[in-house]
């Protein structure tokens, strides 16, 4: 579903991503892990075209989004965000990102609405039902304030998912959270895979990592160093990087 081949970014004479080559299939649940600064967060934000490659290209679906390709060379085009809405691509951020002035069911009305052009009544029978999947049926009029770390990350969750997403896109989305709350978004999550959704899943949470996902990507200085199984990649690693970065946070 998702195709990444031979991708290279750079901020200023950095090169932050090294030739990534990386493809995800329909319903498939995929960790990545790494060091701080290898290039993680930059991957997600190129999935969703957040910000345009240097080398290389990204395909959703099949697509291009956000550029065409013209005698080989790969052109921007306008529209990205509206292009990014139809390949179906969600993203969930560390910092949950809410619209502060919105209430939790006005923060997951807002993309189908605004994006997509659904009508406010349809749009908020199934932010119901996606505040209610996500158990806070009862906080739908709360403001972003007045919610929790966990709570709101949950309707930033429900929130991403009103776009019906096909692919959806986690940078640490708990690790702004205090430990206690940890659990309930690790929950929603868990249940968003076993529904099938494809994700890919930026994490330190290696415990979870290795439930849930279908296969984890060892990320370092830009590079894939290695993916595999969750079992083979978390308890018997091949490479020394592999192993030193999991004695690090395990
Ligand atoms: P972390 O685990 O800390 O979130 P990461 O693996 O997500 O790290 P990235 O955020 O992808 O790492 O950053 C990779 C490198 O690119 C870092 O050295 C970072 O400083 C640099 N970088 C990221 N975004 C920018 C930017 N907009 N401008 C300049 N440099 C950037
Ligand atoms: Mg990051």
């Amino acid at each position: 579903f998702l195709q990444c081949a031979n991708v290279w970014k750079a901020y200023g004479e950095r090169d932050v991503l090294k030739g990534i080559s990386f493809n995800v299939k329909p319903g498939e649940v995929v960790a990545v892990i790494g060091p701080s600064g290898s290039g993680k967060s930059t991957l997600l934000r190129l999935v969703n075209h957040l910000e345009s490659i240097d080398q290389g290209e990204i395909r959703v679906g099949g697509r291009y989004v956000g550029y065409v390709k013209e005698n080989g060379r790969l052109r921007p085009t306008s529209g990205r965000a509206k292009a990014r809405a139809e390949v179906g691509v969600s993203m969930v951020f560390q910092s949950f990102n809410l619209f502060a002035n919105l209430t939790a069911l006005e923060n997951i009305m807002e993309a189908p609405v605004r994006v997509h052009g659904v009508p406010r009544a349809e749009a908020e029978a199934l932010a119901r039902r996606l505040l209610a999947a996500v158990g806070l049926s009862s906080h739908a009029d709360h403001l972003p304030q007045h919610l929790s770390g966990g709570q709101q990350q949950r309707v930033a969750i429900a929130r991403a998912l009103a776009v019906k997403p096909r692919l959806m896109l986690f940078d640490e989305p708990t690790s702004a959270l205090d430990p206690e709350l940890v659990g309930e978004v690790l929950n929603v999550m868990r249940a968003l895979a076993e529904a099938g959704m494809t994700m890919i899943i930026v994490t330190h949470e290696i415990r979870f990592a290795r439930e849930v996902a279908d296969r984890v990507v060892f990320f370092d200085e830009g590079s894939i160093v290695e993916e595999g199984a969750p079992a083979d990649i978390l308890d018997k690693p091949s490479k020394e990087r592999t192993r030193r970065f999991l004695s690090v946070i395990g």
